[in-house]
């Protein structure tokens, strides 16, 4: 596969393929065929690379925050030249059409820059003093430690662009261990930082098992600062080890976003918009939408439309045609959870209005399914489906909408359709969520925080947030003279 590299370690400075744990197979999802053998950490292999981090965390947290700037910029800039080629490497491993990932990358880059200048920016602050026989109070934002840092599969690049770079413009070192059926856009993304000039040590890269990977990393007493982006299960699961030893821990995990729609919504557009953001990459977003909504009034013309531009989708393997809008899941297992969502449905669960069936053949896909009229507590509307399933029920009052918008332990992104300023504003406030976006769906730029709250996740990334993050807080305060 002349597109797709080889897949190495990166340990101390070195760039290793030979796992000591043997190797993995990494397929494309769209079509199965094998890109390439993946290296499996082994123990003594992790212990070098924490090593390799405690070692180049005084000498990397030491350079001034300008220079960490310029080299994690150049690394943004690296990307950019390189977007092309590691989009292909994206679609590869993930099945997304070329666009998206050619726009998760270029995204990449932009969130990439951001952090990096918070190495410029957070100084600090000076607190006014309370007596007068104090001389100064200052407020510093000292970077943890080694941070360890798990990312999933659905956005290869963009994910573990915000960890990396928050943590490196911080001054920590880290250890990355991205998805093991994405790890070559990853190593393309790490190469970037390392050819910027992140010294040896400073970054590290491991795949492997991940629960061996995370429990040993997390148990050493080298870590500092862990950081998962995934399930809530999973996030749940790293929280507790992660508190034994009281580590900073930082986690955004699933969610299940409500989509508020007012009879005042611009239709068209709301519909168009709607459509096109619920199926991009298969719906396997954490703030994808996925329970929509709608005000009686415009329900059944919302269903209709709404399932009439699911159906139109096309369909396939984006590796092979550039014309495909939505890419296969990202294994077997995602397929079996549709099929089980839908499968289950019961008299009450709503009506298949459109897609509901596994598409039979190579690759792992499933049809864009619209499901008209679900109870409010089906598994569709209490699950996250994390694939292209979206439920729509009908409501008669705003208030009833929100109680149901905030009926769930997810907390993560949620919006509102509505030209009614009242509305607007009782919405913005009244939905339950780290990140509520009122007529359009983008809660993820490079300045603003990203994150959840109840079981979606703790801690935020990008904005100011994500380098904070990297931080633990610190007050001097001196006075003229022993009292
Ligand atoms: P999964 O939980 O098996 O895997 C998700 C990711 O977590 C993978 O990258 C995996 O390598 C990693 N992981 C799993 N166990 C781990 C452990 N013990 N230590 C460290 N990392 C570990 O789920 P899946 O079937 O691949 O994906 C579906 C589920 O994952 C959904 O419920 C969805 O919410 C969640 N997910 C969320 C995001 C997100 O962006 N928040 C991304 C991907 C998956």
């Amino acid at each position: 596969m002349t597109d797709y590299p080889t897949i190495k370690m990166l340990i101390g400075g070195e760039w290793v393929s030979d796992g000591g744990d043997g190797t993995m197979p990494v397929a494309n999802p769209a079509n199965e065929e094998v890109l390439g053998q993946c290296p499996k950490a082994s123990k003594e292999q992790l212990d070098a690379a924490l090593a390799a981090a405690d070692e180049a965390f005084p000498k990397w947290s030491a350079v001034p925050g300008a220079e960490r700037h310029r080299i994690i910029r150049r690394a943004a800039e690296l990307l950019r030249e390189r977007a092309p080629k590691i989009a292909r490497v994206v679609t590869l491993e993930v099945g997304k059409p070329k666009a998206q990932a050619l726009g998760e990358t270029t995204s990449a880059a932009d969130l990439i820059d951001f952090l990096g200048e918070e190495a410029k920016r957070q100084g600090g602050r000076l607190v006014p003093v309370r007596g007068a026989h104090l001389l100064q109070q200052r407020v510093t934002h000292e970077p943890i430690g080694p941070a360890m840092l798990f990312t999933p599969w659905n956005f290869p690049i963009n994910l573990p662009a915000k960890k990396l770079a928050g943590a490196l413009a911080a001054g920590c070192s880290c250890i990355i261990k991205p998805a093991e059926t994405t790890p070559a856009s990853a190593q393309l993304l790490v190469e970037c930082f390392v050819e910027a000039g992140v010294p040896a040590g400073a970054i590290n890269l491991v795949y492997g098992d991940p629960a061996m990977i995370s429990e040993h990393l997390i148990a050493s007493p080298l870590s500092r600062k862990i950081s998962f982006t995934g399930s809530t299960a999973v996030g749940k699961h790293l929280g507790a080890l992660a508190a034994k030893d009281m580590k900073r821990f930082t986690a955004e995990l699933g969610g299940h976003a409500p989509v508020v729609i007012g009879e005042s919504a611009d239709f068209e557009r709301t519909v168009a918009a709607c459509a096109a953001t619920k199926f991009r990459n298969a719906g396997q977003v954490c703030v994808s939408p996925t329970r929509f909504l709608v005000a009686r009034g415009i329900y059944d013309r919302f269903v209709s439309e709404f399932a009439e531009r699911a159906s139109q989708l096309k369909v396939g393997d984006a590796s092979r045609d550039d014309e495909v809008a939505m890419g296969p899941l990202a294994h077997a297992g995602r397929v079996d959870a549709m099929k089980d969502l839908v499968g289950a449905m019961g008299g009450n669960d709503g009506e298949v209005v459109t897609g509901g069936s596994v598409i039979e053949g190579a690759g792992h896909f499933f049809q864009p399914t619209v499901i008209a009229g679900p109870s409010r507590d089906s598994r569709l509307m209490t699950e996250e489906p994390f694939g292209p399933v979206a439920g729509i029920v009908p409501y008669d009052d705003i208030a009833d909408a929100v109680g149901i918008a905030n009926s769930l332990r997810y907390g993560l992104a949620a919006y509102a359709f509505t030209s009614s300023l009242d509305e607007s504003h009782y919405l913005g406030s009244a939905l339950r969520a780290g990140m509520v976006a009122i007529n359009h769906f983008a809660v993820g730029s490079p300045e603003t925080p990203f994150g959840g709250i109840g079981d979606s996740g703790f801690g935020s990334e990008s904005g100011e947030e994500g380098y904070l993050g990297y931080t633990e807080t610190k007050l001097v305060t001196v006075a003229k003279a022993a009292p």
